[in-house]
């Protein structure tokens, strides 16, 4: 799918089937039902995104061998209907002056323990546990981790552009200059270029240029990049519904004989981690295969966080690629392979590719040139 054309839409049917299986992984875990809150859970599982996440109840209520529920507010009952997945489910509106949790405690059947989306207000299930004191409650992502793990074949096709997208960001950035500006102009650069490649939304662009590349938390700030600088390049953000992120360290002139092998140092973790993507492998193992490299060298105690992370309806998301995370890959699975070494004081290397789980390895959804670029 070239990158600005638009993927066939979701049905009702694929969200129904989604609805269908939250809530039978959901029985198989032990759980009594899924409680979903606006946000990416229920894009993922509806096609449903309120306008705002209000004081006022929005709650889908899944259970297995029950038909999806919505709890709406009556205002927004309209709107809710008309999400692609409505037809799925049944609709529950109420008026403000009616009590939502009555409405909604009906629907839980009073006992029981319940995975709820990590981003439920805390008001409305501190309201649902005082109104039926025999239920408990998961946070969803480390009850059901792998709820939206697994893309399906219309999701790896968004999740493919999205990255096809990034990737001529990156290809279009090596032309800009780097020299003489400030982080935040390149930045700016980014996410333009971003747009321009069809993203709705725009989540990061991480310019870290000299020292500021040995924070992997800085995004981008007002430094001048100067002659010489190393600049990790790291950026993504959404595109139909679905998530890009990838790396790329640059140099600014021609790099020392140091910079090059603390890149090629990086540049090899990152190919032994995606060589280490299979079916039954697990998490950690691609952790593993990339930090051995890192440590081999002897730069393990500058490799400051875990390889890699989920990605689909966010851009951060289960499944996470760290020691101890014992989680099997599975086909259809999409995370980053993002190792790097961190050199404070002095400067950073970040490769990042998505990878996606195949029937014998893996395959990434980034495909630009992974060696160090020299850029103006
Ligand atoms: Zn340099
Ligand atoms: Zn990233
Ligand atoms: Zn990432």
């Amino acid at each position: 799918m070239p990158s600005n054309d638009q993927p066939v839409p979701f049905t009702a049917d694929d969200y129904r089937a989604r609805m269908t299986r939250a809530a039978e992984s959901a029985d198989a875990a032990g759980l009594a039902g899924v409680l979903v809150a606006p946000g990416p859970d229920m894009v993922h599982l509806t096609g449903y995104r309120p306008t705002a996440d209000t004081e006022r109840l929005t709650l889908l209520v899944l259970r297995a061998g029950h038909e999806p529920v919505l709890v709406v507010p009556a205002l927004e009952a309209a709107d809710a209907a008309r999400a692609v997945g409505a037809p799925a489910l049944t609709l529950r509106d109420w008026t403000d002056a009616a009590n939502p949790y009555t409405l909604t405690a009906g629907l839980l059947h009073a006992k029981g323990r319940f995975g709820i989306s990590d981003n439920a207000w805390a008001l409305h299930l501190l309201a649902l546990r005082k109104l039926l004191p025999d239920t408990s409650y998961a946070s969803l992502t480390e009850a059901l981790p792998m709820l939206r793990a697994v893309k399906d074949t219309a999701e790896l096709e968004r999740l493919a552009a999205a990255g096809a997208a990034a990737d001529a960001t990156y290809e279009e950035i090596l032309k800009v200059r780097f020299s003489g500006r400030r982080e935040s102009d390149v930045a700016a650069d980014l996410a333009a270029l971003l747009t321009e490649h069809g993203h709705s939304q725009v989540d990061f662009t991480v310019v870290g240029s000299g020292p500021n590349g040995a924070n992997p938390h800085h995004e981008a700030g007002a430094r001048t990049i100067e002659q010489g600088d190393m600049v990790v390049l790291d950026f993504g953000g959404l595109m139909h519904g679905y998530g890009s992120d990838t790396s790329r360290t640059v140099h600014v002139g021609e790099p020392t004989a140091e910079e090059q092998r603390v890149h090629d140092v990086v540049r090899e973790a990152q190919d032994a981690g995606c060589k280490a993507v299979r079916p039954g492998a697990a998490c950690q193992d691609v952790d593993r295969a990339a930090r051995a490299v890192i440590t081999e060298f002897g730069y393990g105690e500058r490799f400051i966080h875990r390889t890699g992370h989920g990605i689909g309806v966010t851009t951060h998301e289960p499944p996470y690629m760290i020691e101890g995370e014992e989680q099997p890959l599975v086909p259809g699975m999409c995370f980053s392979v993002e190792p790097g070494i961190y050199l404070p004081g002095r400067f950073g290397v970040r490769i990042e590719d998505i990878v996606t789980v195949t029937g014998n390895g893996g395959r990434r959804l980034n495909t630009t040139a992974r060696e160090l670029a020299v850029v103006e």
